[in-house]
């Protein structure tokens, strides 16, 4: 059932907003009406800080935040985790130099920015990402090395992603195919993975309870948000109906219709 206004009025008092993006925020290159309000009066209150959060690893975060920019989010880097960030940060803590990205022209770019080389040839680890410039190719070689037992993670492994028209086959529709020709599935970093809100948490000193994390996926948003023990609240404007929610075991705090309801909850 979708939650009434008096019930949610307690996100009034938190202090951290995390917000998923593709159909949270907005839809292929679509912003929700009431988005830009939301995020004004988010910003206009200097107790509350947001951040957007998304698995899609197509994108260098430069890159994304022009996407945002273009859609009149004005928002910084800093408002950004993408599921890039902890992958780079764990390689990072390995010291991984050589790497098989499967990933586009943009992330190799944000790989190559942070010291890493990229090869394809005689790697170290094969990191799939969302690689919406795969090759059958960069497939086959991709199963050799993993045959060979080379160590293999993933940003994230969504299923798929929404646009406009309809779902494309995301990073977790490449690792099934994977498996299936090889046998192996990657450690992933991104949503549900609960290290990537926790670690921005902790450096802002912000106990869970404090925060509240909106997205429209029960297997990824609200996922994360339970195992981190922060308050989930799941948007109906993306890939989620209230019959899903129902057979789920992923059952959010909070159902919405969209964020734009925040706006008068907000003010
Ligand atoms: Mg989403």
């Amino acid at each position: 059932m979708i939650s009434t206004s008096s019930a949610l009025s307690v996100l009034k008092e938190k202090k951290v907003f995390f917000f998923d993006l593709d159909g949270t925020m907005y839809l292929g290159d679509k912003l929700f009406e009431g988005v830009l309000d939301v995020i004004n009066i988010l910003k206009e209150k200097p107790d509350k800080k947001f951040f957007f959060f998304s698995n899609n690893s197509s994108k260098s975060t430069q890159d994304y935040l022009k996407k945002l920019h273009r859609l009149n989010l004005d928002v910084s880097v800093d408002n950004i985790i993408l599921s890039q960030h902890p992958t780079i940060h764990y390689l990072h803590n390995e010291g991984y130099k050589d790497i098989f990205l499967m990933g586009t022209t943009s992330l190799k770019k944000e790989f190559e920015a942070e010291g890493f080389h990229l090869t394809e040839e005689d790697p170290e680890i094969l990191v799939l990402a969302f690689d919406q410039e795969l090759t059958y190719e960069r497939l086959v070689k991709a199963a050799y090395h993993l045959q060979d037992g080379i160590p293999y993670i993933a940003t994230h492994l969504d299923n798929r992603c929404p646009t406009e028209r309809g779902y494309i086959p995301d990073a977790g529709g490449f690792a099934a195919l994977l498996e299936k020709t090889t046998g192996r599935m990657p450690r992933v970093f991104g949503k549900p993975n609960k290290e990537m809100l926790l670690f921005k948490l902790e450096e802002l000193n912000i106990s869970p309870q404090n925060a509240v994390m909106f997205g429209d996926r029960l297997y990824t948003d609200i996922k994360m948000g339970l195992t981190a023990g922060i308050t989930t609240c799941c948007v109906l404007s993306g890939e989620t109906s209230l019959d899903m929610i129902q057979k789920s075991e992923n059952k959010p705090d909070f159902i919405i219709k969209g964020v734009w309801i925040l706006k008068d909850i907000l003010k």
